[in-house]
């Protein structure tokens, strides 16, 4: 039975400024088995986010900003094929992130066997390394992926910042439920990617790129 209930409001910000020595840019689940239209899990919606992440990647190596990816993994007998249809194998095409997203050395890419991108990684302490208190989480899915790795790093007291169209989700309600939680619950801020503007260029870029020295 269909039912329908008003999306309580919530903000999606203009502008959103970032620190770039302190954020980290953080693509979920890119991988053929999702993107591609005949992937074994295909995400309407998530094709068309792909240039804006592209976009997210750009302003993260002008800045020097880490990248880092999650990389849905499994393997023969694994539970959530109970739960999903049989998808992102290791090793096979499906598994592999996109090539128009294919990460660049220094880029760290987390296999993952679960929804949240935490959960049995090293992500934590790789983000606690370099001093990130700020996440830009994109990706897909919105409301599984995504959701439950952004709702980590909110328990862990990250900063959460969605980019909302660098997202994309398996039905319009699961968009909206995710986007609500996040910045109900762990009070994610939400924006679109040409919203995020770094404050100061990084010191992690060189001398040249800094500030010029006051006084
Ligand atoms: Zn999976």
């Amino acid at each position: 039975m269909a039912r329908q209930v008003e999306v309580p409001p919530y903000e999606i910000e203009e502008h959103v400024t970032v620190d770039p020595d302190r954020t980290a840019l953080v693509i979920i689940d890119m991988q053929n088995d999702f993107v591609r239209a005949d992937g074994a899990l295909s995400v309407p919606g998530a094709a068309d986010t792909v240039a804006v992440i592209r976009q997210l990647v750009k302003l993260a190596r002008s800045t020097a900003m880490p990248v880092f990816y999650s990389q849905d993994t499994h393997q023969e007998g694994d539970p959530e094929w109970k739960i999903w249809p049989k998808h992102c194998e290791r090793g096979s095409e499906g598994w592999q992130i996109i090539d128009e997203l294919k990460p660049a050395p220094g880029d760290r890419v987390f296999e993952k066997v679960r929804y949240d991108a935490f959960y049995g990684t090293h992500l934590d302490h790789e983000l606690r390394l370099r001093g990130i208190d700020t996440l830009i989480i994109c990706g897909t899915v919105a409301s599984i992926c995504v959701h439950y790795t952004a709702a980590s790093a909110g328990l862990r007291w990250y900063r959460v910042i969605h980019p909302v169209d660098a997202l994309s989700a398996l039905h319009p309600f699961d968009m909206e439920a995710a986007l609500r939680q996040a910045s109900f619950l762990f009070q994610a801020t939400l924006t679109k990617a040409a919203g995020i503007t770094p404050a100061v260029a990084s010191k992690r870029s060189g001398p040249a790129k800094r500030p010029a020295r006051r006084g």
